[in-house]
This record gives structure tokens, C-alpha cells and sequence, in this order.
């Protein structure tokens, strides 16, 4: 199927994005890795009028490290993070997501700040910032404002951002050297979304140690796992611990059920992926 007509822009400039949609609001839709949008334009699942193409926007791609935190543009590419220098030194479990996302040819177009936006309960990258505790910068013509990823997605493909914002940046707190992270996935075929998925690090603070959790595809956003990760920090991280919070935790999902797994086998799937990934970070 082909997309239904739209017009497009393609400024260079972020001011005139913003520009754009004050103007437009919701009959305006950015567009910009395509991996998403353009399928769901094909089956006429979104049909924008006015499509405002990211891709020559000047300044919204790039990592930067800034003391405490790593910011990355929400145009950056997929596949840079799964490269990126920086972000295998200062944020480790991004890393350890990478492979699961897709294919080199969608990770080549899609970007950080896509995958955020369209909010799939079962992408990768969004359980990954709830983990890690990221901030989202989101922007309009009037103000900017902060969220944590957690308050940020709402609804299966809906998030905070009102139809006059754009994301901007994505703040990542620095992993200190030393921290241990994983990123389990159970999914059909490697390059799947996944059934469910878990983040996880652990931050070997001599005075403060952290841990970070979330789960993937066991609701309509991305679940943090905030009993779990009090539980253990009560119990001094002590393996003992492990499965009882697990199964608190498990106790609180209401998982989705669809063509590939019901409820039943997603809670299963949660409690093995966490109970595996606390296995491997903990000391
Ligand atoms: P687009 O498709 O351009 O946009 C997606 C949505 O985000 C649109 O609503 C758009 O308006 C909005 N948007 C984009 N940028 C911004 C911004 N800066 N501010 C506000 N709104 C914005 N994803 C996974 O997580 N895991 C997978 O395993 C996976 N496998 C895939 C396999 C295939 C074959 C394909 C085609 C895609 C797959 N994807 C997967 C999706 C892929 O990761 C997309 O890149 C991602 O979901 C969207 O990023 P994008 O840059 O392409 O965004």
C-alpha cells in the first residue's frame, strides 16, 4: 500500500521545526529515522498532512560527554550507539541493548530519539532509559522541559510530548567504571522486537551501590522495577534476596497477551530474565 497524501518540509534549522509545529500542531508529524513511521504511513495507520523531516536539521545528532551525564541528540543513529566510544565507556548497558534492535540496515536510519517517541512497548531502548534513570529534554516554540523517561511513555505508542514538542536530547547519568550491566531478550528470531526483555546495572558504590532495573513487552510501557530494586538495596544486594523480590515483582505485572505469548508465559519470561540478570550484575 502507498501512503496517503501529505505535504513535506525539510528545514535545516530546529527553529523552524518548532515554527512549523506551532503552526501545524496535530496535523503535523516528524519524521526521522523512517523505521516506523513510514510502515505505519504504508498501511494508513497515520495519515499526517505534513510531514517535517528531521534528517537535515543541524545540531540534534551527537554524544557528548558532560560531567555527571552523557548527552545524546535525538537524531543520532541507532547504529552510533552501538559503536560510539562513549557510550561503551560511560553508559554499558546501552551497549549490551544495541544488538538486540533490529538489523544494521534499520539501526543505519533509525534513531535514538524515534524509538522514544513511538513509544512500542516492547522496543529496546525505551526499557533501557527507564533503567538507567535517563531525562528527556523535550522542546516547542515556548519553553523547554525536562521528564524522566519513566513519567515520559503513557500508552502503548503514547508519551508525554504534545503535538507542539520535539524530543531534543536524551541525558544519560555516567556509569562509573566498575558498573556491571546486562540486557537479557527472549524473542522469536534475533532482530525481533522482543516478548519481554530486561535491563539491568549495578553501580558497586563503596558507600552508595545502585541498582537499576526494567522490564520490556509485560505492559503498555516500559515497567521499572522500583519494589525490586528497593528490595535488594534493604537486603544489601545479598543473592538470598533474589528470589523473593523476584517474584514481588512478578506479582505486580499485568502483562499484554498477543499472537506470540499470553500473559502466563510473559510473567514466566519476566522472572527468568530477572532473576538471570541479577545473577550477572550482582557482586
Ligand atoms: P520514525 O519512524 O521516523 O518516527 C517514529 C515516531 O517518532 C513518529 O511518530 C515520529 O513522529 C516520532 N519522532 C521521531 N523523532 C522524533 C523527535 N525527535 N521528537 C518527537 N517525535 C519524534 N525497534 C526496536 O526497538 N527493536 C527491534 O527489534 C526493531 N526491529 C525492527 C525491524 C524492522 C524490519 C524495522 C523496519 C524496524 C524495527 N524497529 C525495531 C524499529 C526501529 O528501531 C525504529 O528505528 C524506531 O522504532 C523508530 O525510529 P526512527 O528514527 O526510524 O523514527
Amino acid at each position: 500500500m502507498k501512503p496517503a497524501p501529505f505535504e513535506l518540509e525539510r528545514p535545516t534549522r530546529l527553529g523552524d521545526v518548532l515554527a512549523l509545529l506551532s503552526k501545524h500542531g496535530g496535523d503535523a508529524r516528524l519524521i526521522a529515522g523512517g523505521q516506523s513511521l513510514v510502515p505505519l504511513m504504508n498501511l494508513r495507520m497515520a495519515t499526517p498532512a505534513l510531514l517535517i523531516d528531521l534528517n537535515r536539521v543541524e545540531g540534534m545528532a551527537g554524544i557528548r560527554l558532560d560531567g555527571a551525564w552523557l548527552r545524546v541528540g535525538a537524531m543520532t543513529r541507532q547504529q552510533q550507539l552501538m559503536s560510539d566510544p562513549l557510550i561503551a565507556a560511560h553508559a554499558p548497558l546501552i551497549a549490551k541493548a544495541m544488538p538486540h534492535i533490529g538489523h544494521v540496515q534499520t539501526r543505519s536510519r533509525g534513531t535514538l530519539g524515534g524509538s522514544l517517541a513511538h513509544a512500542d512497548p516492547s522496543a529496546e531502548l525505551p526499557v533501557a532509559m527507564v533503567a538507567l534513570g535517563a531525562v528527556l529534554t523535550l522542546r516547542s516554540a515556548k519553553a523547554d522541559r525536562t521528564i524522566a523517561a519513566r513519567d515520559f511513555f503513557e500508552d502503548v505508542l503514547s508519551t508525554a510530548l504534545q503535538p507542539t514538542e520535539l524530543l531534543v536530547e536524551i541525558a544519560i547519568p555516567v556509569a562509573p567504571p566498575g558498573t556491571r550491566a546486562t540486557f537479557v531478550e527472549f524473542a522469536r528470531r534475533h532482530g525481533d522486537f522482543a516478548i519481554t526483555s530486561c535491563a539491568m546495572q549495578y553501580v558497586p558504590d563503596a558507600k552508595a551501590p545502585r541498582l537499576g532495573a526494567a522490564l520490556g513487552g509485560v505492559g503498555n510501557v516500559p515497567h521499572h522495577c522500583a519494589g525490586l530494586v528497593a528490595a535488594m538495596s534493604a537486603a544489601r544486594y545479598a543473592r538470598t534476596a533474589i528470589e523473593r523480590a523476584v517474584d514481588d515483582e512478578v506479582a505486580l505485572l499485568n502483562p499484554l497477551q498477543d499472537l506470540q505469548a499470553d500473559a502466563t508465559l510473559r510473567r514466566q519470561l519476566a522472572r527468568v530474565a530477572l532473576t538471570n540478570c541479577l545473577n550477572e550484575v550482582l557482586p
